[in-house]
């Protein structure tokens, strides 16, 4: 391996850091859309413009809906039951 100067490997190193701040601002880019109020720059992930407080619809983000909720809170109020029963039955019959 030939042995690099002083200032190829700066250069290098100076590519590689470049290379590596484009490719952060890339992935900012990804998750910058437009203010359909007020035309401006946002994450997607706001759900109200910083700038005009519009309201915004993020993307990959939806909330919770009552029907999911209503189904997690019965699934776990079913297993609760369960639990309790079982402790209970195992109670009645180590009770004695
Ligand atoms: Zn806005």
């Amino acid at each position: 391996m030939a042995k690099l100067t002083q200032e190829e490997r700066r250069a290098r190193l100076a590519a590689r850091e470049a290379e590596r701040e484009q490719k952060r601002q890339q992935r900012l880019r990804r998750h910058v859309v437009t203010c359909p109020h007020c035309g401006k720059e946002v994450l997607d992930h706001m759900t109200k413009c910083p700038f005009c407080g519009g309201e915004l619809s993020p993307r990959g983000y939806s909330p919770m809906s009552e029907e999911k909720k209503k189904k997690i809170r019965l699934v776990t109020g079913i297993i609760g039951a369960i639990i309790v029963i079982a402790a209970f039955v195992l109670a009645i019959f180590l009770g004695d």
